[in-house]
């Protein structure tokens, strides 16, 4: 799975827990019990200190106090669940308040649990556990339904939600959004030649390569089908994205997987076709796509391990279209 696109994913060390509560004796013993169970611990005494701590450092889970002053428990909630960088921790509530009410308003801002106070240690540590192994199940299931899993890259499903997002976000930032299309040449003569066994292991391998090429958390590399697999590039103008996807095309080239029977003998390479678009309203995100599969198929008939770039720029895709179309007869 991708490490950059899911920075949580393969996580292997200690589950770490944030422990709010404006009371230094609660903090205390709060912070020595989970620290004695073996988690990484933080502290905060304020709603505010909470919310910074929890942006900065995304905990497994947070122990949240209820009564404090300022800032209380429940607006700090409502504020981590309103950040997409806090929404998908899960917060236990700790309160002295046990009404009907103030336990269902707690849950009502997103709380997954709520413990009374005074606390039962022994009860504390194992509601913690549960919700951490609750919290570690969904994870897994939202990153396998988010994978291909043959490459482990991104699939379809993920590309699809992740350009719309990233539509979106360009639409309001005004910023340049690329898409390369990517579709590896004669990959029958491949599978011809090596098997289905081997052609598989090939497509790992340039998906492996699509992956170094997409760090950042606004890049995604997903398959998108068979030996056709897709790069987004957020905040990325034409130029850029020529650069990166010819890049893309001479490491996947250097891998040097041998297809001897494509015509004048060779390697596995892949053809790209690259868009370029600052959308506004008026813009359609398939047209979008479209020029870029357009693109692609230009790459491939200009006689395929190339690029084929276009931009929108000022123009409409329709005269993008005409510039394409006549390489492609
Ligand atoms: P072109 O250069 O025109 O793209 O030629 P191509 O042979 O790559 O294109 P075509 O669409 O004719 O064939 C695609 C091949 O990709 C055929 C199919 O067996 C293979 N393929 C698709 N998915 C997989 C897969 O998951 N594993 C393997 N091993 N092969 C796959
Ligand atoms: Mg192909
Ligand atoms: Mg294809």
């Amino acid at each position: 799975m991708n490490q950059a696109a899911y920075p949580n994913a393969g996580r292997h060390s200690d589950p770490s827990i944030l422990i709010v509560d404006d009371a230094p004796d609660n903090l205390g013993v709060l912070r020595r019990m989970m620290a004695g169970q073996g988690y990484q611990t933080l502290v905060a005494n304020s709603g505010p200190l909470a919310l910074s701590l929890a942006r900065r450092m995304h905990p497994d889970l947070i122990l949240l106090d209820v009564v404090m002053p300022g800032m209380d428990g429940l607006e700090t909630c409502r504020q981590l669940k309103q950040h997409a960088a806090t929404c998908d921790i899960p917060v236990i509530f700790m309160s002295a308040r046990n009404d009907t009410d103030d336990v269902v308003a707690a849950f009502e801002q997103g709380a997954v649990d709520y413990i009374p106070k005074p606390l039962r240690m022994a009860e504390v540590c194992a509601r913690v556990r549960t919700q951490l192994h609750i919290h570690t199940a969904q994870t897994a299931l939202q990153h396998a339904a988010m994978a291909d899993p043959l490459t482990k890259i991104g699939n379809r499903r993920h590309f699809d939600g992740f350009l719309e997002q990233e539509w979106q976000r360009a639409i309001r930032s005004a910023e340049p959004l690329s898409l390369l299309m990517v579709d590896v040449d004669h990959f029958k003569l491949y599978n011809d030649t090596h098997g289905h066994a081997a052609g598989d292991a090939a497509l790992c391998a340039v998906a492996k390569v699509l992956q170094q090429h997409a760090p950042r958390a606004t890049d995604l590399a997903a398959r998108y089908g068979g030996e056709e697999f897709t790069l987004l590039f957020a905040e990325t103008p034409a130029p850029s994205a020529a650069i990166l996807a010819e890049a893309v095309r001479a490491d996947v080239a250097a891998l040097g997987l041998p297809n001897p029977r494509v015509p004048g003998g060779g390697c596995v390479t892949v053809s790209i076709g690259v868009a370029t678009i600052v959308p506004t309203q008026l813009d359609d995100v398939a047209t979008f796509f479209n020029a870029a599969d357009l693109a692609m198929y230009a790459a491939k008939n200009g006689g395929r391990n190339r690029i084929h770039a276009i931009d929108k720029g000022n123009s409409t895709w329709e005269s993008v279209r005409a510039l394409v179309m006549p390489q492609l007869s």
